[in-house]
């Protein structure tokens, strides 16, 4: 019944696998010569299957967690350098016609407040975030075809793409929107996005069935197929996620596998980017109704090894975590992260009044992003406003193969140096420039090409004196 290269959700998807995979981890967790067999394998960065992973989830010796970690420590460094790349969350409308037990945006629930921006107000939005310095955002809204069609959102992109005010500009657009057809996602692509995100929640069919018990949404397979209709509208970057925290992790960890499998087997290339959230208070939700929430410590191991197990797929840490679990995981292999996000339907530009709340769920950092970009360089990583593979084509199987031959450092660095530059001209604090312009001196004579970091030295003076027209 397990076919990778199958296109229906319950075959690549299958039940029977997952429970085999997790028998077989149970049988091995504690053959310890297997444990260090695999991550030997581990070590030579070509990933492990869903089975050899669900084996590693499943050992509990400390000295080869240590190495589990210190191993996606050290992948993540060869592979991702310092940079960690910033976006932030655009929530369009929170109208939304699905039944999810775990979402406010509920159908059934009467207290939020429903809202849908107009376009006018997404250039409020979308200038409060230039002025923050965001190049990069994921729209996110409920799925309700009457009040957010897909020519709603079409002509929001539009929109975002078309703001340029002062020296800000978003270059990049990802979308989190619901399972659509290969007609909407083609509309999609031709509109310039970036990433296709869905999260899939939750993996298991019965549960998937539970959690989304009316609407559109219920459908598990229509669901699960989802990135396989965005592939074949042509949309080659695709972002996967479970929602930790509704079934079993280690159910879900196995799935997840299983689907990026499933898509490097039939489109040639596998995700572009893993989001792991977990369940958040929310108007109308209480987490602790969920009983399969995870403990920081197993997110962490979680998040090491998902770094081993698909070296080539970013991974993504929202404002969900606290400062404290961001800090510990983004050294175990995150490479993208939200900062001063808003999970409101309108609140970039005017704070929303409590009575009026539209929120999805509680941020639970805070912080502005001058602190996160701050923070970041304290502990000595490169904030990146670029977006430059997804302009200039390195997307899909491009940007996997570049990566995969270890050359996209030759180009993510420097850029990532030019855009942070910019970030300090532009939008910083004082302190913030400060700390930065030495971060950035330092990193230049680390540029091992000499004519790499001649060019980039020059551009940089150029984003000093005032020039902004790079394609970054
Ligand atoms: N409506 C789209 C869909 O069905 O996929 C867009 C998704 S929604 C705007 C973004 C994500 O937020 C969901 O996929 C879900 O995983 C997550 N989410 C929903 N409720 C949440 C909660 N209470 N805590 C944390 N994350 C939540």
């Amino acid at each position: 019944m397990y076919d990778a290269k199958s296109m229906k959700a319950e075959e690549f998807i299958s039940d029977e696998e997952v429970r085999a995979a997790l028998a077989y981890a149970d049988e091995n967790k504690d053959n310890l010569e297997l444990v260090d067999a695999l991550l030997d394998k581990a070590e030579l960065l070509k990933g492990l299957t869903h089975r050899e992973a669900s084996v590693l989830l499943a050992c509990e010796d400390p000295e080869r967690i240590e190495r589990m970690f210190a191993l996606a420590e050290k992948i993540k460094k060869d592979f991702y350098g310092n940079r960690i790349v910033m976006f932030a969350p655009l929530y369009l409308s929170n109208y939304c016609v699905n039944g999810c037990v775990y979402c406010p945006y509920h159908a059934k629930n009467k207290h939020i407040a429903r809202k849908k921006l107009t376009q006018e107000e997404i250039r409020q939005e979308v200038i409060a975030l230039q002025d923050m310095g965001h190049k990069r955002l994921a729209i996110e809204s409920g799925e309700d075809p009457v009040n957010n069609p897909i020519d709603y959102i079409l002509e929001s992109i539009k929109t975002i793409y078309s703001i340029q005010h002062k020296n800000g500009a978003i270059r990049r657009v990802n979308v989190n929107i619901a399972a659509t057809t290969v007609e909407n996602y083609r509309k999609l692509k031709e509109a310039g996005i970036g990433t296709y995100i869905l999260f899939q929640e939750t993996y298991h069919k019965e549960s998937y069935e539970k959690l989304h018990p009316t609407g559109p949404k219920h459908d598990y397979a229509y669901h699960t197929e989802a990135m396989d209709r965005a592939m074949e509208g042509g949309i080659d970057d695709v972002g996967l996620g479970v929602l930790f925290g509704l079934e079993l992790y280690r159910y879900e960890f196995a799935a997840l596998l299983m689907h990026a499998e499933h898509l490097e087997a039939v489109h040639g290339v596998g995700p572009h980017t893993i989001s792991v959230p977990r369940i958040k208070h929310a108007d109308d939700i209480d987490p602790s109704a969920f009983d399969n929430s995870i403990s920081d410590d197993i997110f962490a191991k979680i998040c090491a090894l998902i770094r081993i197990c698909v070296p080539y797929t970013g991974m993504i840490i929202s404002t969900r975590e606290s400062k404290a679990v961001r800090e510990r995981v983004i050294r175990l292999g995150v490479s993208q992260i939200s900062g001063a996000s808003r999970t409101s339907v309108g609140g970039y530009a005017e704070e929303e009044p409590e009575e009026e709340c539209s929120e999805q769920f509680d941020v639970s950092d805070k912080r502005t992003l001058d602190e996160v970009v701050h923070w970041l360089m304290d502990m000595g990583y490169i904030p990146s406003f670029c977006t430059a593979c997804y302009r200039e084509g390195r997307t899909g199987d491009r940007f996997m193969s570049l990566c995969k031959s270890g050359q996209i450092q030759n180009c993510c660095h420097p850029n990532a140096l030019m855009t942070l530059k910019e970030y300090l001209m532009d939008y910083a604090s004082e302190e913030t420039r400060a700390i930065g312009e030495k971060l950035i001196e330092a990193e230049l004579n680390n540029i091992p090409r000499e004519k790499t970091r001649e060019i980039c030295a020059d551009h940089l003076k150029k984003i000093e004196e005032g020039i902004r027209d790079f394609r970054f």
